[in-house]
Parts: structure tokens; C-alpha cells; sequence
């Protein structure tokens, strides 16, 4: 492979994606993107009882969605392919002989039952358990004659040191590993050799991935050069935790990427907030949106900060306002539900938007202007106050005499209502916004009437006075 640079998002399909591993996603894409570097999608399914081609399939959709394409991955043959652990056995298994061959890694066949008294004999003699090397010294003897061995790795006696993009300098002391297992006696990869197969043979060049991954990384670190390979560069960036300090785990629904998507976020203000776990922008970046290109063009390792960095869905909510206020009326239109080549619809949307922090939000504000009239319980309350027949009677009478009934125009009619009726404050506006939109809350009452128009006005409000 050329030096050209390679990263990696290799997530396992086993839940879906969550606002820490699309960080990494998107950490590897700017990298990628900023050095003209390719981005690479890798199926990490070898946990066959847990992974799922539903998963996987949501995964590539959020990832799509979010504007993270990759170049190549499973749907994107390349040359570094297959691109699922699935289909890349026989790799596993043919480096996993060459160390056989290269008495760098060796058959174990010591049964379950005695590396578990290893273990407890250990514990107990206060020492870190790990495997007494017994079948690299001893061979075959010392197996269950017809078991399938687990093949381990002979792990030198040196420490490993190695340079982090985010940590700085590393060092791990030699003989804290034992001889580890590179693969099971189901023929199947241990993790952590899959891994260094796959990240050699895409000719990865940088890692990114989170720190609960750092304690792999000396393990895969040997093995990179037991098997002659390269070590790629290596960046662990801080976990992202929940506003309960605890780090955000698949199992966390509402750090899904789909749940966001579903409760009406946008891609963009999402982007923009993972952007900023962990990663600051030259100049702070602020609130202010910042498009995927340019936040690849001014992305940099050097700029990862140490520290676990806590989501914050304020912050998002500032980000998808902005996100909202910036976006096409015509796609929000289409999100909200809404014919996009509608004038009312459009004209709606301009005038609500910036009331909505979410999608959701925003249908909500807009249904009550293109939609049919329905009351909520509250506003069904308050057109049944004493005062609201009144109110809105007076309010056709001044509606039908005024020449528009745009903003300026509200200001003299509901003045003359106010005259006319003797009443003010909620038991004014109420009953009016309620008549108009079946709702207590809402954009500002002066611009509902002239958004409605004339015919809508007069046939809502007409419906409470007949
Ligand atoms: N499959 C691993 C995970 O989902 C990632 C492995 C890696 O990035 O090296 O956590």
C-alpha cells in the first residue's frame, strides 16, 4: 500500500450506533478527508451469538445519514476486501499458521477445567492471573488427546512502547501478558488478532478509536511485529460520558443516533456537537454551525483533548436550532411531513422555524396552520370560559372591517376588541389563539391571523359563535 493515508471505523453490529462510536466515525472520516486519505467501513461480526445483519444495516443507515460515507466496505468492494470478519477467516487462520511455522505462536491444549485452577491458584497467591506458558514449553503433552487446541501467541519479553496521538509516550512493561489466545479452539480469531490481520492487510495507517480500547493496543502491537508488519499510528481519545459521568453505551437508547434522528434532529447539528466532544475547533468554534468540509478541512490529531468530555443535549439543542434556522424550507418541509411545493406550507415554515429546536417541534408548529382545526383539552377549556364568545365575536365584527389582516393590521383590531369587550390579558388573547390554532401555545398571536388568511380566520373563528 502506498503511504497514502487509511483509517477505519470497525464497528461490531451488536446495537445501534451511538453518539461515542459515531465520534469515532466521524474522527476517522475528518482524518481521512483531511489528508486525502480514505476512509474504510469494517464489519467487526465475529461474535457470531451477538452481532446481527440488522444491526450492521442500521449502522451504514446512520452512518449515511450523519454524511459519513466510506470508500470502501462491504458495500463498497475495494481492494483491501472482504470487508466483514465473517469472510475474512482464512486470513485469521493462515497468519495465525505462519507464526506456527515462525515458533511465534503455538497449539495449547491445556482444557478449561486446568486454566481455571491456574486462575483461582493465582488469585489466590495475590498474583495477576494470567497462563503459565505450560503447552509452549511442554508441547502436546500436557493436552486432552481429540480436543481441538486454542493457538496462543508467544508474547516476548520486552515492553512495548509506543508514541499516542492523544496520550503522548506509553509504555507497557514487559511480561504484563501472558501468552494470549490469537484463536479459539473453534477456529475462530481472538479479537484483538483479527484486528491487527484486518488493519495490516487494508494497509491502515492510523487508528482512532476510543481509550477503552488502549489495553489492546500493546497486545496488537506485538503481534504487528511478530508479524513483520507496520505499526499504524495510534490515537485513543477519551470516552464520551452521559451527564451521569458514566460513559454512553449501546445499551443507552437515548445516545442512539437513530433515536435522535427519530426525535427530529439533524444530521448537521448532530455532527456538529460530536464534533465537539473531545475536539475543539481553531478559535473555539462557538455555537455557530461548521460544515462537514470544514470541519475536515481543519481537523488535526494534535487537537484531542485528554479528558472525557460529557454530552450535552443543551448543546445540541442550540446546534439544531441553528441547524433549522439555516435549512432549506423545502427539506424541512419533506421532514416535518409537509408538500414541499406548497406556498402556505412554506410561508408557515418561514414564519415558525425559528420557535423549533427539533423536527418535531417544528410539525407541531405548523399542523395547526395547514392541518384541520383540533382543540387540545386546554384550549377547549378556554373557549368554554364566559368570556370567550364575546371575545371572539368581536374579533369577526373588527376582522371583517379591516382591509388586511397581516401584523400591523392585528395591532388595531385587537386594540378595538379590547374596547369593545372590556377584557385584557389571557381572557383576550386566549380565546382567540385557541378559535385560530386549537392550541394555548404557539407562534406570536399577531402573525397567526395573517399566515392563516382571511377565509381560514373567518371560518374557525365562526364555528365558536354560531
Ligand atoms: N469492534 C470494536 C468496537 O466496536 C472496534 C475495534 C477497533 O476500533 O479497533 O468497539
Amino acid at each position: 500500500m502506498s503511504a497514502q493515508v487509511r483509517t477505519r471505523f470497525a464497528p461490531s453490529p451488536t446495537g445501534y450506533l451511538h453518539l461515542g462510536n459515531a465520534r469515532t466515525a466521524l474522527f476517522n472520516w475528518l482524518y481521512a478527508r483531511h489528508c486525502n486519505g480514505s476512509f474504510i467501513l469494517r464489519i467487526e461480526d465475529t461474535d457470531t451469538l451477538r452481532s446481527s445483519p440488522a444491526f450492521e444495516t442500521a449502522i451504514m443507515e446512520d452512518l449515511r445519514w450523519l454524511g459519513l460515507e466510506w470508500d470502501e466496505g462491504p458495500d463498497a468492494p475495494g481492494q483491501a476486501g472482504p470487508y466483514r470478519q465473517s469472510e475474512r477467516l482464512r486470513f485469521y487462520s493462515s497468519y495465525a499458521q505462519w507464526l506456527v511455522r515462525h515458533e511465534a505462536a503455538y497449539p495449547c491444549w491445556c482444557t478449561k477445567e486446568r486454566l481455571a485452577e491456574l486462575k483461582a491458584s493465582q488469585i489466590k497467591a495475590g498474583v495477576a492471573p494470567r497462563y503459565d506458558n505450560r503447552c509452549r514449553e511442554a508441547g502436546p503433552q500436557g493436552g486432552v488427546s481429540g480436543a481441538m487446541p486454542v493457538i496462543r501467541f508467544k508474547t516476548p519479553h520486552r515492553p512495548v512502547r509506543f508514541i499516542d496521538e492523544v496520550h503522548g509516550a506509553l509504555t507497557f512493561e514487559a511480561g504484563a501478558y501472558g501468552d494470549f489466545v490469537i484463536i479459539g479452539s473453534d477456529g475462530v480469531a481472538a479479537y484483538n488478532f483479527a484486528v491487527v490481520v484486518d488493519d495490516a492487510l487494508m494497509g491502515i495507517t492510523h487508528v482512532i478509536r476510543g481509550d477503552d480500547h488502549l489495553s489492546n493496543t500493546p497486545r496488537q502491537i506485538m503481534l504487528f511485529q511478530a508479524l513483520g508488519f507496520g505499526v499504524p499510528v495510534y490515537a485513543h481519545v477519551p470516552l464520551v460520558l452521559g451527564t451521569d459521568k458514566a460513559p454512553l453505551s449501546k445499551r443507552d437508547d437515548a445516545a442512539s443516533i437513530f433515536t435522535l434522528r427519530d426525535a427530529g434532529y439533524l444530521p448537521e447539528a448532530v455532527i456538529n456537537s460530536i464534533a465537539r466532544l473531545g475536539w475543539t475547533p481553531v478559535g473555539g468554534g462557538g455555537d455557530g454551525l461548521i460544515e462537514l468540509a470544514a470541519l475536515a478541512g481543519s481537523f488535526d490529531l494534535k487537537r484531542l483533548s485528554r479528558s472525557a468530555s460529557v454530552f450535552d443535549m443543551a448543546r445540541l439543542k442550540v446546534f439544531n436550532k441553528a441547524a433549522i434556522a439555516a435549512a432549506d424550507v423545502s427539506r424541512l418541509a419533506s421532514l416535518a411531513g409537509y408538500p414541499t411545493d406548497v406556498v402556505d406550507v412554506a410561508e408557515v415554515i418561514a414564519a415558525v422555524r425559528a420557535n423549533a429546536a427539533t423536527v418535531a417541534d417544528l410539525k407541531g408548529l405548523i399542523s395547526p396552520f395547514i392541518d384541520e382545526l383540533t382543540l387540545t383539552a386546554e384550549a377547549a377549556e378556554c373557549l368554554a370560559q364566559s368570556q370567550a364568545k364575546a371575545v371572539i365575536k368581536a374579533f369577526l365584527d373588527e376582522a371583517a372591517k379591516a382591509a388586511s389582516l397581516d401584523e400591523a393590521a392585528y395591532e388595531g383590531i385587537i386594540k378595538a376588541v379590547k374596547i369593545a369587550t372590556g377584557e385584557k390579558g389571557r381572557r383576550l388573547f386566549m380565546p382567540i389563539r385557541c378559535g385560530l390554532t386549537g392550541m394555548t401555545e404557539g407562534i406570536e398571536l399577531a402573525k397567526i391571523p395573517g399566515l392563516l388568511g382571511r377565509k381560514k380566520v373567518m371560518d374557525r373563528l365562526g364555528r365558536f359563535v354560531g
